[in-house]
């Protein structure tokens, strides 16, 4: 149970609701949610991000007015929770910089709030969907965990003491440049050898291409192909599960876990990622066991849920 509740009962929740957005890459992905995390209507469009930062606000604005314009009278929409990538200022309410979207210093809670008029509450988007796996999904009942999002990047959430942890300066979590191979490939972010480089969907994709010449098959079907003993595929998938494995037992190391929980796209693979995955980690660690390593429950929905998630927790803030 997360929000508020006004005490007089269902109709009262049915008439609270908030919005959640999940600003991706890819696609903006919305819904509206009642305080017990139920969702009632959702959309997803795709990010127009060739257009720019003006052209991405203005389909995160869409989303919501059209979801808000769907609702029965009676529906009150209290406040909107937006996730973004990259890196995000959560208590100033700025998008401070997002690779994959092109923005920077952006003032997007003010931007969002002023032309929605409601409240809004911004952060970072895999904390939001980790927070997601806390309160409501695989997470749930636990204390320490890591959840780790696979998809065109690779970002964790660190969560200790039922608490996700943001870190000093909001960078925490950032899994997928831990150097784990000192002499490996070059990484965008400027390192040699990062997770990201090798254990991202967009990694495995473009290293399979290169070996194979064979363009256009995304990490799933690498994965797929690895398991039906494409050897090519077998090795980019081997390299991919020896890096992310090194991240994850440096992880254990350090912080102890009792759960590892692995979202985003990748997740949709399953079995076929996860068994080599907890086999490397067990194989990792000499002296202690490994925490279990399973799939989230929300997969791709996680981001847009823990948005709900945080426009319930602002609600009950003051000064809101
Ligand atoms: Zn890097």
């Amino acid at each position: 149970m997360t929000g508020i509740r006004s005490g007089d009962g269902q109709d009262a929740v049915r008439r609270d609701l908030v919005i959640g957005v999940d600003v991706g890459g890819t696609t903006v992905k919305a819904a509206v949610f009642d305080s017990d995390g139920l969702e009632y209507s959702s959309s997803k469009r795709l990010t127009p991000r060739h257009l720019g930062p003006d052209a991405v606000i203005t389909t995160i604005i869409d989303a919501i007015v059209e979801l808000r314009a769907q609702l029965p009278e009676a529906a009150r929409v209290r406040a909107v929770g937006l996730v973004v990538p990259g890196l995000v200022d959560a208590e100033q309410g700025i998008a401070i910089y997002a690779a994959n979207i092109g923005w920077q210093q952006l003032p997007l809670r003010r931007l969002v709030a002023e032309a929605v008029g409601l409240p809004v509450v911004l952060d970072h988007d895999v904390r939001a969907a980790g927070l997601a796996e806390l309160e409501l999904g695989s997470g749930r009942d636990f204390q320490e965990v890591l959840f780790v999002a696979l998809g065109t990047g690779v970002a964790a959430a660190v969560i200790t003491r039922g608490q996700v942890f943001a870190g000093a300066t909001g960078r925490a979590g950032e899994l997928g440049h831990l150097p784990v191979f000192p002499e490996g490939e070059w990484c965008a972010c400027g390192q040699r050898g990062c997770t990201e480089t090798y254990a991202s969907a967009s990694a495995l994709s473009r290293r399979y291409s290169a070996a194979s010449g064979i363009s256009d098959v995304s990490a799933q079907d690498v994965i797929s192909r690895a398991v039906d003993g494409d050897p090519t595929a077998e090795g980019i998938f081997a390299e991919a599960v020896a890096a992310l494995g090194r991240a994850l037992v440096s992880y254990v190391l350090l912080m102890d876990p009792e759960l590892i929980i692995i979202g985003g796209g990748m997740a949709a693979s399953g079995e076929a990622l996860l068994y080599p995955l907890n086999r490397e980690v067990q194989a990792g660690l000499v002296w202690r066991p490994a925490p279990p390593i399973s799939n989230g429950k929300f997969t791709g929905d996680a981001g847009r849920r823990g948005a709900g998630l945080l426009a319930w927790r602002a609600l009950q803030e003051p000064g809101l």
